[in-house]
């Protein structure tokens, strides 16, 4: 029997091959919850009298994430929490997603708010897949952002002072090498762990899970029977992103520690763009508030593209 390097009694399950620790079901579960822990301290993402809403897709990371903030939760009784979860109308994918979604909370005793985009906007996302047919933009493009306000609508009914998503280190590090790849560093700058949007009008925005592994935190999901969605959205086509996750992954694999070192460059780079970005003035969308560079945001921009008026 292998042991873990951290008791020294139980029978190791993982190898932390970046660390070369041995770890056994309890202390890999423990480690990871400390990991978010230290990640929620670090960057000072809740204070002690917050409500807290989980953005929950279904999938393992929001639903580990949910798990992983209830406990944690515990320790601070004036802090609450509650989940919310976007219906943003996939036939045959997301009517599973929101069922997870409901049992999880449920298993927590956490409350949870359900809107969806033919509520808000009018449309379900297969009816803007229909009506867009042919155009430049891909589904991801318009649920990414119709998704964004959404989950900030869903916030404030749910009267929360901030919003954790389950951005994984994996998606943090993909995201920033895409950044690059599309000639946009800039944007490196608005996507940190912890994102004040106060001036736009939006709740806060924080990723605790921002320095965890995508497979440590699916294997916290198996280690603890936490029930999720597995299946890939019939939308996710084949992006740049998959192509850039598996180089990650594939260096990772050869040079164990890879996506910790992108990821603590990409905050270097981020707090020295962050300095300098102060000085450059950022204008308001006109109709909605939101920071932009035109003068109508994105999420304006497509739902007036929606209804069949010009983009300006
Ligand atoms: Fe939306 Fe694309 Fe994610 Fe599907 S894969 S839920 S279309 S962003
Ligand atoms: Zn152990």
């Amino acid at each position: 029997m292998v042991k873990c390097t951290v008791c020294g009694r139980r029978e190791a399950v993982y190898v932390r091959a970046y660390s070369g620790e041995r770890l056994c079901k309890k202390c890999f579960v423990e480690s990871v919850e400390n990991k978010v822990r230290i990640t929620i301290a670090r960057h000072k993402m809740f204070n002690v009298d917050d409500k807290i809403a989980v953005a929950v897709s279904g999938g393992k990371d929001s639903l580990s994430l949910l798990h992983i903030l209830a406990k944690i939760e515990g320790d601070f009784p004036k802090t609450s929490l509650c989940a919310i979860t976007v219906d943003e109308g996939i036939e045959g994918y997301r009517d599973e997603a929101v069922k997870l979604a409901t049992e999880n909370c449920d298993r927590l005793g956490v409350q949870l708010g359900v809107v969806s985009f033919k509520d808000l906007y009018g449309y379900t996302l297969d009816e803007i897949v229909e009506k867009t047919k042919g155009g430049k933009l891909t589904p991801c493009a318009y649920c990414g952002v119709l998704r964004r306000r959404a989950i900030n609508v869903a916030a404030r009914e749910a009267g929360a002072d901030k919003v954790a998503t389950a951005h994984n280190l994996d998606d943090e590090a993909q995201t920033f090498l895409l950044n690059i790849i599309h000639g946009d560093p800039l944007r490196t700058a608005r996507s940190g762990p912890t994102l004040d949007l106060a001036e736009q009008g939006l709740v806060q925005r924080v990723k605790p899970l921002s320095e965890v592994l995508e497979k440590e935190v699916a294997l916290y999901a198996y280690l603890n029977e936490i029930s999720f969605q597995d299946v890939p959205c019939p939308y996710a086509g084949a992006a740049l992103r998959n192509d850039v996750r598996s180089i990650l992954n594939r260096l990772e694999e050869k040079h164990p520690g890879t996506k910790y070192t992108v990821y603590s460059s990409m905050e270097k780079i981020r707090q020295a763009l962050e300095e300098t970005m102060k000085t450059m003035p950022l204008k308001k969308c006109r109709n909605c508030g939101e920071l932009t560079t035109k003068t109508t945001c994105k999420t304006c921009q497509i739902l007036r593209k929606l209804e069949g008026k010009s983009e300006n």
